[in-house]
């Protein structure tokens, strides 16, 4: 199998980054019922499900792609999680062009968590999504510096992007809701990071399920 990874690769991401989210629609809940108001899940699931309904046109490019999802994210979500899942993906299509590859993927997910950092103004450490983001782009960076293929940096940025999300939880939220419990906010999962890490997982089974 060549290094490339092609459309139907990244819309089977996509696919099983709403499947693993439906699956984990009340995990989701219910980490943002502790520090939040309990509706990441269903704000997530709700947002991919019509994303999933629009990829009943196959996109003909990965820049078509992730227009679709960035914008109908932006549109079906409520809360901070669409704009900030919106601009990850509609920052991620401009850096690609027909032919997508491990350093190419990872330039545009790289894309994709600057525009969290520039729209939800996070810091590394602040109790958001991005403490999963921010290491998993970084490990994916790592690996194809190291030679890996995509399917081997997404391997390494999903575990980084695990290990991120289990760092939030000692955190005292400082962006979002979570952060008017102040101190209180410590002890919990961030949500918003575990839904990230199982946007690396999804990445990774499907490049590997491909070999
Ligand atoms: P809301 O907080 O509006 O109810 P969600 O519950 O869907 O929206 O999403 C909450 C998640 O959004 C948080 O767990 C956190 O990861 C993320 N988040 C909130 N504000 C920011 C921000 N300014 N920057 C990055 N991520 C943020
Ligand atoms: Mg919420």
């Amino acid at each position: 199998m060549s290094g490339a990874v092609s459309t139907d690769d990244l819309v089977a991401w996509i696919r099983a980054f709403r499947d693993a989210v439906r699956e984990h629609r009340d995990d989701l809940t219910a980490l943002d019922s502790a520090i939040g108001d309990a509706d990441h899940g269903s704000n997530m699931a709700r947002g991919l499900d019509a994303v999933v309904a629009k990829l009943e046109t196959t996109p003909a490019s990965a820049p078509d792609l992730f227009k679709t999802v960035g914008m109908t994210l932006v549109s079906s979500v409520g809360g901070a999680s669409g704009p900030l899942y919106g601009t990850f993906f509609l920052r991620m299509g401009p850096p690609l062009s027909d032919s997508v590859d491990a350093a190419s993927l990872g330039a545009a997910l790289r894309a994709g968590v600057d525009g969290v950092v520039a729209r939800g103004k996070a810091e590394p450490g602040d109790k958001t999504m991005i403490d999963a983001q921010l290491p998993a782009v970084a490990a994916w960076d790592d690996a194809v510096d190291g030679g890996a293929d995509a399917a081997d940096a997404a391997t390494a940025a999903a575990e980084a992007a695990a290990r991120g999300r289990d760092a939030t939880e000692p955190l005292v939220a400082r962006k979002g809701r979570a952060s008017y419990l102040g101190e209180r906010s410590a002890g919990h999962i961030d949500p918003g990071a575990a839904s990230s890490a199982l946007l690396f997982q999804a990445l990774s089974d499907t490049l590997a399920a491909r070999r």
